[in-house]
């Protein structure tokens, strides 16, 4: 087994564990799939991580530098200039807390009785004293960015509205106006040359976080029922655990009529470990 994935986890970091937070990521999971939701979060069955993003960890680890030292010298960033943002990165007792994974914003939602949690990138405070919550994020794309438009920007612009719910509950004036500072890596040099040269944009996006109170109010019905909810209908994770048992079950059913099957004790299919999906 993987050291990075544990199917049965510590129920200890399960719904009514002391543990249990309900996270940025575990908001957006829900709104995605509730069965997936309930399945982690109840049950203590998450679905596998995804490869570590490293260079883009990178990228923003080098971005947070470089906002700290415009926060520290209370200046704005040359990209705030160019793109005549009038505001300086905010300073506050907590703001290393708040950016830090595993801790980030948290707040106790008195209607569910909820821990709510996100970390954020970064956040900005504009001459009237409001804050605009800040994304990096980071790419390698042909064309330059300048636009959300696609549908799976919906999950960034969630993001986004969570965070400015966060610190609205921590009674701060947040502007509904946030940023996402893309990084994208162009790809048309001559050769690598141990160097990627990114282009960084600056995206506006006004947030409407009104949907949050109600979606945590689902959240709480549905950890509180016994029944796992039902699955969305289109899912490429669910299609494959279908498709995967169903050749399963075939190849199965086609050893049967093999006179000497092969072995496959050392194998996790057709061994011990088959479990068929
Ligand atoms: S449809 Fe299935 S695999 Fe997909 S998110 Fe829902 S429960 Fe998970």
């Amino acid at each position: 087994m993987s050291q990075y994935y544990k199917p049965n986890r510590n129920s200890g970091w399960n719904y009514g564990g002391p543990r249990w937070r309900l996270s940025r990521s575990k908001i957006d999971l829900f709104v995605e799939c509730p069965r997936c939701f309930y399945v982690d979060n109840k049950l203590g069955t998450a679905r596998p991580p995804g490869f570590p993003f490293n260079l883009n960890s990178a990228v923003d680890e080098l971005f947070k530098k470089e906002f700290d030292v415009h926060r520290k010298a209370q200046t704005p960033h040359p990209l705030m200039v160019g793109y005549k943002i009038d505001a300086v990165p905010f300073q506050h007792k907590d703001i290393d807390e708040w950016r830090e994974n595993f801790k980030g914003i948290q707040v106790s939602h008195e209607p569910t009785g909820f821990t709510v949690s996100g970390a954020v990138d970064d956040i900005w405070i504009n001459s009237r004293g409001e804050l605009h919550v800040v994304d990096y994020k980071s790419t390698s794309k042909d064309a330059r960015i300048e636009a959300l438009d696609q549908d799976w920007h919906d999950g960034y612009k969630r993001q986004m509205e969570v965070y400015q719910w966060l610190l609205r509950q921590k009674e701060l004036n947040v502007s509904d106006t946030g940023y996402f500072v893309y990084a994208n890596a162009g790809r048309d040099k001559e050769m690598f040359d141990n160097r990627l040269d990114f282009e960084v944009t600056l995206i506006p996006y006004n947030g409407d976080d009104s949907w949050v109170e109600g979606v945590l109010a689902s959240i709480k019905s549905c950890l509180d029922d016994p029944r796992a909810p039902k699955a969305v209908d289109d899912c490429d994770y669910c299609r494959y655990r279908e498709a995967a048992g169903q050749a399963l079950r075939k190849n199965k059913e086609d050893q049967v009529h093999l006179k000497t099957p092969p072995d496959m004790s050392n194998s996790k299919i057709g061994g011990k470990n088959d479990t068929l999906f």
